[in-house]
């Protein structure tokens, strides 16, 4: 087993709080360093899938997830008016790796920090410069302290600043289209599961989460531009009339323009992951497009497995030769796949929505199949 005497972690979100947790279970010393200098978690709500799942229990954090959110059972694709094309069993799907959870972010991130309770983390700080010799790396904080640690690892999400520092500049690349994520406090009439909408060049989910709450999501195709905050309420509201009624019944719970967080959709081509010492996990290494709702789920995964090389191999640099081989594969796989599907937004919607009737639990099973074996 490799011994780091000393571990930085960038980053607490969903890749470094599992990573952290993980890692201090087996005795690992580490410091957590995040950006933000209070605990906060942007973007709405999520999907913990079964294969996230099976990771999170490996770590006891599964029961802490699952208590704030909520199983679901079926993924159900629909036309704009609500027509059913088709309909995925997600438990007869994964059949045992796990449940299916819809989730709140801040609601998530209360149960990945249940991991580190005893671990020092340092909020409101990044860092600023980073040098590895054969045995460590020196790194500069941005409030003016230094540290020495065995290993670093960048878990600071897709506009990494240790990618940045390690590897050299790599900005996200845009997958062409913009979501419009937010949750409300109800649940729209007759919406028990998974469901998505597809329009013309667009789509809109909804995806219950814990407390009655639901997510709602409406992503369209087109390249990047801001959408200003003032009015943004009003605009999301007339891109998506004519849609169902439960997509209605969800707009019209929405009530300011602050509660809809409006973002570019990218994804991170990062060939490189391991460079000396220093490691890339989760959006990091690799964000993708949000299609498959994986991201969070390779984030999990990669703490998982980063965690048992590091346990098995007898040198850092081997433990993240052989993180980097087990992981690459998969999370390319994911993000291929997801990119494929963003492609499949913008085809007309009567080809789109023959193909998803006769074709569409075929696409999907081919799609989530290889997630089904253990990581
Ligand atoms: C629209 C959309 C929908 C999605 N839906 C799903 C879904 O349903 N299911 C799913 O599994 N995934 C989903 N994802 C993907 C998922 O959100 C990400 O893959 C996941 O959050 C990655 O976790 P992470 O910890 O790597 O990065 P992040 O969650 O981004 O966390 C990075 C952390 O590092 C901190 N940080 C940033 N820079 C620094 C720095 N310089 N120093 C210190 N700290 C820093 C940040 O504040 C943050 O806390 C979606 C993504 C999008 C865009």
């Amino acid at each position: 087993m490799v011994e780091p005497d000393r571990t930085l972690i960038a980053g607490g979100g969903i890749a470094g709080l599992t990573l952290a947790t993980a890692l201090h279970a087996q005795g690992f010393q580490v410091d957590l360093i995040e950006r933000n200098s209070i605990w906060q978690a942007l973007g709405a709500g999520m999907a913990i899938q079964p294969n996230a799942m099976r990771a999170l229990r490996a770590l006891h954090l599964d029961c802490a997830v699952a208590d704030r959110g909520i199983a679901l059972h079926q993924w159900a694709f629909c036309d704009r008016q609500g027509e059913l094309l088709c309909e995925i069993d997600l438990q007869d799907f994964w059949n045992g790796v796990g449940p299916f959870i819809g989730i709140e972010r801040a609601k998530l991130q209360q149960a990945l920090l249940t991991g580190v309770t005893a671990l020092p983390c340092r909020l409101g700080i990044s860092v600023t410069a980073l040098l590895q010799d054969h045995d460590g790396v020196s790194i500069c904080f941005s409030d003016g302290s230094s540290g020495r640690y065995d290993l670093v690892v960048g878990a600071d999400g897709i506009s990494s600043g240790i990618r940045e520092l390690a590897f050299g500049a790599n900005p996200p690349v845009g997958a062409g289209h913009i979501a419009w994520r937010s949750v409300v406090p109800m649940r729209p009439t007759k919406l028990s599961d998974l469901r998505f909408f597809f329009g013309d060049r667009c789509f809109f989910g909804l995806c219950p989460v814990g407390g009655g709450h639901t997510y709602g999501f409406g992503h369209v195709a087109e390249p990047r531009f801001h959408d200003d905050v003032r009015g943004r309420l009003a605009r999301l509201r007339r891109r998506f009339d004519g849609f169902a009624e439960p997509v209605q019944e969800f707009l019209a719970a929405l009530e300011c323009d602050e509660q809809v967080h409006c973002s570019t959709v990218e994804w991170v081509n990062q060939e490189e992951w391991h460079r000396g010492r220093v490691v890339l996990i989760g959006d990091a290494a690799h964000a993708s497009s949000p299609m498959m709702g994986q991201g969070g789920g390779m984030a999990v995964e990669d703490a998982y497995v980063l965690t048992e090389c590091l346990r098995s191999a007898e040198t850092v640099e081997l433990a993240l030769d052989r993180y980097v081989s087990r992981r690459k594969p998969r999370v390319r796989w994911v993000q291929q796949e997801s990119l494929s599907v963003s492609q499949i937004i913008g085809l007309p919607p009567e080809s789109r929505n023959a193909a998803l009737r006769t074709r569409g639990e075929e696409m999907f099973r081919h799609r989530f199949q290889p997630l089904i074996a253990a990581p």
